[in-house]
């Protein structure tokens, strides 16, 4: 039988600890803050912009959203980032992706001061991770090694197989399992004898964005899987990139879609954006 890795409860543990860091935070007058920059009307981004805000709140962070139109430019915008890395009252700073097409995208993150960076995409901090002296960790791959944490699940020495090659999942976990020592095999679109690699895996993790794209017949017998993806099918339901119902019947243990990573990646960057007010208290 399967064990269901539960995401929302362990991203509930999470966020009781994270209020009592936030309380311990208040007695020296800290409130951590959290400004979300939000350009353009996405539907989704909205959708996860709105929920970052209220978790935030139920933590006692301090969250701002500031809105702006998709004809904002690029200098206003640049303007607006430079503006809030000398406020000393903001200490993380996040850019709503994806951005208008007008927008040049790496400069913006670019401009992010790296110690504000919450989301840990600017290229000091990526830069970092990779040399093993992260100052963040980036939200949906500290969100995978956290649940694989606390399911009392080691990583050293495991065999471990990722699709998908994003700069936000797939690469960035790759690296932070490289220094925990895992052995990691990344997988791409273009990658042959998917099938195969995938059967090797003692931990599987899929972050495609293809629903039904990793079958049972693909899973290593008691292999571990973290389905990443989010996806809906024919039918409007979320689904991730696993086959989950057969798949329950091969694997030690799953997350499901929804209630799997997603509410750990929306925790991962409340405790970013803490260690943040903490780090620049210290300074
Ligand atoms: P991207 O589209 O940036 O990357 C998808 C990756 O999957 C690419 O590397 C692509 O390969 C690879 N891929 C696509 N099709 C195949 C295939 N048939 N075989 C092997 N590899 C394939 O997506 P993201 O990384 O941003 O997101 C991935 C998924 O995770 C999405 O469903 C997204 O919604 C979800 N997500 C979930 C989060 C959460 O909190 N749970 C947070 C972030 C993302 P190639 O590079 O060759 O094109």
């Amino acid at each position: 039988m399967a064990k269901i890795i539960d995401g929302k409860k362990i991203a509930e543990e999470i966020k009781e600890e994270l209020k009592k860091e936030v309380l311990v935070l208040a007695k020296k007058k800290i409130v951590p803050s959290l400004l979300v920059i939000l350009v353009g009307e996405d539907n989704a981004s909205q959708i996860y912009v709105k929920n970052k805000e209220r978790v935030a709140k139920e933590i006692g962070i301090d969250s701002q959203v500031m809105k702006l139109s998709t004809a904002t430019s690029q200098e206003d915008l640049e303007e607006i980032i430079l503006q809030y890395n000398a406020d000393e009252k903001i200490h993380g700073i996040l850019v709503q992706l994806p951005l208008p097409d007008s927008i040049d995208v790496k400069r913006i993150i670019s401009l992010i001061d790296p110690k504000k960076d919450v989301d840990c995409f600017h290229p000091e901090n990526v830069g970092r991770m990779m040399i093993d002296d992260a100052r963040f960790l980036p939200c949906t791959p500290a969100g995978v090694l956290e649940l694989l944490k606390r399911s009392n699940i080691s990583v050293e020495g495991k065999n471990i197989v990722i699709v998908g090659r994003s700069n936000i999942v797939g690469k960035p976990l790759a690296v932070m399992l490289i220094n925990l020592g895992a052995t990691v095999t990344v997988c791409n679109s273009k990658t042959k004898n998917l099938k195969e690699i995938c059967a090797q895996a003692e931990i599987l993790v899929s972050a495609t964005g293809k629903a039904g794209l990793i079958c049972a017949d693909m899973i290593k017998k008691d292999a571990i899987v973290i389905d990443v993806g989010i996806n809906r099918n024919a039918e409007g339901k979320l689904v991730g990139d696993v086959d989950y119902i057969r798949a329950c019947d091969k694997v030690s243990c799953i997350t499901p879609v929804p209630g799997g990573v997603g509410p750990m990646t929306i925790m991962m960057l409340m405790r970013n954006t803490i260690l943040a007010a903490k780090n620049q208290a210290n300074q």
